[in-house]
Order: structure tokens, then sequence, then C-alpha cells
């Protein structure tokens, strides 16, 4: 279970639809299966069917984690067009099984957000509250 205080999970809503019809991306930083602080990304594929997170953005944040001692607890990302699982691309780009994938999906008029994490065998559906 992953768990995230509600404005973080209404900001990354946010940010889905402001990058929309672009997938969104960024990290979410906390402790134990917590999220603390939310990182929005930009999108260097500028794409609506996949992202990736420069290296610079990312190297920028993994700093600022470790002076506030946060941990990597999930990577979040948006389908605009798709229902909230993991495509074949997230799949083969999972490198973190311990790291939750959270996706936020356009596809209705009301957003859906769903974890996941993906691992070698099997993707695994987990659950989020908010807090
Ligand atoms: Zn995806």
């Amino acid at each position: 279970m992953i768990k995230i205080p509600k404005p973080i999970y209404i900001a990354m809503i946010e940010h889905a639809r402001k990058e929309s019809p672009l997938e969104c991306c960024g990290i979410l930083g906390g402790r134990d299966g917590t999220v603390e602080k939310g990182f929005e990304f930009s999108n260097t594929e500028k794409s609506p069917i996949r992202y990736s997170m420069s290296p610079q953005e990312q190297l920028k944040v993994f700093e600022e984690m470790e002076k506030e001692s946060l941990e990597m607890v999930g990577i979040y990302h948006s389908h605009t067009h798709t229902i909230p699982f993991p495509s074949e691309t997230d799949v083969r780009l999972a490198f973190y099984p311990e790291v939750f994938s959270v996706i936020i999906s356009l596809k209705e008029e009301t957003p859906v957000v769903k974890a996941f994490r993906i691992r070698e065998d099997a993707i695994y559906p987990e659950e989020i509250e908010m807090i």
C-alpha cells in the first residue's frame, strides 16, 4: 500500500491535466511507503503514449531528496487516453521493483489513479490510501 497526502494526490491529477494530451511524469519522495513530497518532471519525450525524465532533472531531485532524507517511494505518470494499467513500455522500462508505479488515467471524465509494483514475474496492483 502507498499512502499519499491529499494535496499531493490532487497535484498529480492537476499536473496530468495540465500536460494533457501529453503524458506527465514525476517522482514521489517519502518514507516507508508514505509520500511526503511530489516532484514534477518534464516529459522529455513530449509524447501522448510514453514518457521519460531527464537525467539532469533526476539528479537534482535525488540530491534534494537525500538532503531531506527522503526515499523514492513512487514514480507517477499519466495515461491520457488509456486505462490506468502499465503499458508494455512501462513494464519494459520499470527498473525499480520496490518503487510504486502510480498511473493517472484521464480516459474518463473523472480521473482514475492506480498504483502497481512492476516486478519481473508480474504486475502487482497496490492499494492507494489518501491521507
Ligand atoms: Zn504508462
